[in-house]
């Protein structure tokens, strides 16, 4: 594996993959990988001749001062791992290599009702750092194809409509989600769970879980309430659990056969989402 931090040798080292025509895979992440990311890597390597993964934590898309500076940082072992899935290029540069010394953001406003809801609401700002970030980093990888989690389904369909608007040759890929084997979603934010709390977090499944077990039109208000209830409780403190359609994220008024049910709780001091796909 390569590791590269400037965005100049980047650039010289895709043009000649370019050159070659070979097919490059990208997977960008913020690091302190865990298996989530590394089932991205796997399907990265089935289908591309290259696949580079980004380490980038970055700064335009975290709404708090406190989450970006205790984000984890852990590079490695995170090069053991992508070693260990024999990853080609890992770009890991400082924020001025992408930003130069302006965080400037752009805006993610027009790209459809979506945005502003659910995490669009809580985290203001976020999918606008998103969206710069990713921006720029396309522009220097020049994938082929992308890979992302449905773990950030919001997050993907910004993606999708950031490629769909300026980069059509790219390939989008959507990754299920991986889980601890009591169902919680990995997540780099889940080291921050203190015993107790890591004790708990499985309960945001179960909840998801019990909607999508009564996901009948009968039956479907009462599961969702239910579920509402069960992660209004300390130590959970309830964001959001709501049923939306899948493409538009407008929350269902009406039963709908395929839908998603997304969810979003702070546990301590952190905060965790998850979702799941229901219907046929
Ligand atoms: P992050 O490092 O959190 O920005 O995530 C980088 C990529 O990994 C994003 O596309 C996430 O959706 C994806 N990802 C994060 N957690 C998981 C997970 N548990 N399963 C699958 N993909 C994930």
């Amino acid at each position: 594996m390569i590791l590269i931090k400037k965005s100049s040798d980047l650039l010289s080292h895709i043009s000649e993959l370019k050159k070659a025509n070979r097919i490059i895979g990208f997977v960008p992440t913020m690091g302190a990988l865990h298996d989530g990311h590394l089932s991205l890597i796997e399907s990265a390597k089935q289908k591309c001749d290259i696949v580079v993964c980004s380490i980038f934590v970055n700064p335009t898309q975290f709404n708090q001062a406190s989450d970006l500076a205790s984000y984890p940082r852990t590079l490695e072992n995170d090069i053991r791992l992508l070693l260990s899935k024999s990853c080609d290029i890992l770009f890991h540069p400082e924020i001025d290599e992408v930003y130069g010394n302006l965080l400037e953001k752009e805006s993610s406003e027009d790209y459809g009702s979506f945005i502003h809801v659910l995490e669009g609401a809580s985290r203001p700002g976020h999918f606008d750092g998103v969206v710069t970030v990713l921006r720029k980093l396309f522009l220097l990888v020049q994938p082929n194809q992308v890979y992302f989690g449905q773990k950030d389904y919001q997050q993907c369909l910004v993606v999708k409509t950031l490629i769909q608007r300026s980069f059509q040759d790219i390939v989008f890929n959507l990754c299920p989600i991986a889980r601890e084997k009591d169902g919680l979603a990995m997540s780099s934010r889940n080291v921050r769970l203190n015993q107790s709390e890591r004790e708990v977090a499985p309960k945001i499944f179960e909840s998801l879980q019990l909607v999508a077990q009564n996901w009948t039109i009968t039956n479907w208000e009462l599961g969702l309430n239910q579920a509402q209830v069960n992660l209004q409780k300390p130590p959970f403190q309830f964001e959001y659990l709501c049923a939306c359609d899948p493409m538009s994220l407008d929350s269902l008024t009406h039963f709908q056969s395929n839908a998603i049910i997304l969810v979003a709780v702070q546990l301590g001091s952190t905060r965790l989402i998850d979702n799941i796909l229901v219907g046929s």
